[in-house]
């Protein structure tokens, strides 16, 4: 009896200890911050209210800026959609896997999409029992073990695509990479108008695409009882520019209807970002929730040859969308969380390869070396300690094009067939107006070994460009065809043995 008596206590003591722990626990795994990841799609730098926007009206982006934290040097890993995407979502530079361009919408492809040997930040927190979703575009691959419900995350809404239609009265099952006229598609955004996904199934959607995934985001917040990871990827301001009426008609100051149908689709995004922040605060998850907002790559604005794509502002930066000058690459980039975060602005370098490290950091996850080429930069964002990255890097197509950032410097080849580099102090001339490279040659060489240095750890590219992609898949299909005619054209031999 007495026996029984001090096990019975021990058992008391024991279970009152599992309480505690679990108590705490929980109380720890109760702390542990939400993110959300808002991702807009071809912003332009000078778009926002809060970078000096008098045209286009951005209040709830502007709030986040004002409470939070501006990244006033903060930058993608490309100046477009995939390969951009391909960075942030593994805190690795690309480069090392060998996925410099965008991703044809192939679903039959298993070489077409985010290599399966890197690992998202997605599959990361689910390790650390987090709840994942995406909403949105993906651009990462469309074969099956692409998807993103193969890559980590628990809840997929949205497409595979890199672009997509905005009014529901355009979707429609049938795709075909062959025109009307026998020309073939070479957008690369295949799949554009194919029906949304959730998770596997086609699913319909009743409004204007932004609102769609705005409602949608709501939907995930609202219902998860866990710490969430949400990366909420719109494709606005992404093309077409389609918006609807309502919100154009609030830009009717703006002459070039282009820019004031893009305006309307910026507004779209703000206004569900509103929504984003009322559902959080509704919910009580405000305090506690890490929202990181910044676009995917600059605005599409002028350059060579491209003079009618002209709607977005990287003001006050050169070029944009597809340039490694700044208005490809610097984007709009902020960090609000209010638990955590004061209003503040960070000048230091801050790249979207932070957003996976930092986010796994804070879950309680371990950052093992040479897992990251991004850093946690919550350290120094709330200190205001210096920047992690002693210099940031670029690489398209194997090399053929490159740049390199320090804080003061950049050096850059943008064009595949520029004769020479380029070199600009961007502490004097963020515009990039003025070339030194001339006269400082010492600065040339230092820069030139930093770069040459990161490439040693970097593949060959292993995607061909979509154009390239479309021929070659075409080529295929002749040959194909061909040899199929030709075997056609054989007599039969076979005969019944009886
Ligand atoms: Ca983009």
């Amino acid at each position: 009896m007495k026996f029984l008596r001090v096990n019975c206590n021990k058992f008391v003591i024991w279970f009152f200890c599992i309480m505690i722990v679990n108590a705490e626990a929980k109380e720890e795994l109760q702390e542990r911050p939400n993110f959300i990841i808002i991702l807009a799609d071809d912003l332009g730098y000078g778009d926002v209210g809060y970078n000096g926007s008098t045209e286009i009206f951005t209040p709830n982006i502007d709030k986040l800026a004002q409470e939070g934290i501006i990244c006033s040097n903060g930058y993608v890993t490309h100046p477009y959609c995939g390969p951009s995407r391909a960075g942030l979502i593994t805190g690795k530079y690309q480069a090392r896997f060998g996925m410099e361009v965008n991703c044809s919408y192939s679903p039959y492809d298993l070489q077409m999409g985010l290599s399966l040997s890197e690992k998202t930040f997605a599959t990361r927190l689910k390790l650390l029992d987090y709840s994942t979703g995406i909403i949105g575009k993906w651009h990462l691959g469309a074969a099956k073990p692409f998807h993103p419900n193969n890559r980590g995350f628990d809840y997929f809404y949205g497409f595979l695509s890199g672009g997509h239609c905005y009014f529901p009265e355009d979707v429609s099952t049938i795709q075909t990479l062959i025109s009307d006229d026998g020309s073939i598609n070479y957008s690369g955004n295949e799949g554009g108008t194919l029906p949304l996904l959730r998770n596997d199934k086609n699913v319909e959607f009743s409004s204007y695409l932004t609102r769609s995934f705005s409602k949608d985001a709501v939907d995930f917040i609202k219902n998860n009882n866990k710490p969430f990871c949400l990366f909420l990827s719109y494709n606005a301001p992404h093309g077409p520019l389609e918006a609807p009426n309502e919100t154009i008609k609030k830009y009717a100051h703006i002459k070039d209807w282009n820019r004031r149908v893009y305006a309307a689709m910026v507004d779209e995004m703000d206004q569900g970002i509103g929504l984003i922040i009322e559902a959080l605060k509704k919910e009580k998850k405000y305090d506690n929730t890490l929202i990181i907002f910044l676009s995917d790559n600059g605005g599409v604005a002028p350059k060579d040859g491209f003079a009618n794509e002209n709607w977005a502002s990287n003001f006050p930066f050169k070029h944009g969308k597809g340039s490694f000058y700044e208005g490809g690459i610097h984007v709009p980039f902020i960090f609000h969380w209010p638990k955590m975060i004061d209003s503040n602005v960070y000048n230091g370098l801050v790249s979207s390869l932070d957003i996976a490290p930092t986010i796994v950091s804070l879950a309680g996850g371990d950052l093992l070396e040479n897992e990251f080429d991004g850093y946690d930069i919550i350290p120094h964002l709330l200190n205001n300690l210096p920047s992690p990255h002693d210099a940031l890097f670029w690489r398209e197509a194997g090399g053929l094009c490159w740049a390199v950032r320090t804080e003061k410097y950049k050096m850059l080849k943008n064009k595949w067939d520029a004769k020479d580099f380029e070199l600009y102090n961007l502490a004097t001339h963020p515009n990039e107006s003025k070339n030194i490279k001339k006269t400082n040659s010492d600065i040339v060489k230092k820069l030139a070994l930093k770069w040459n240095d990161w490439n040693v750890n970097n593949s060959r590219t292993s995607l061909l460009q979509s154009y390239d992609y479309q021929k070659k898949r075409q080529e295929m299909y002749n040959n194909l065809n061909e040899q199929l005619k030709k075997d056609a054209s054989q007599k039969s031999t076979y005969k019944i043995k009886f």
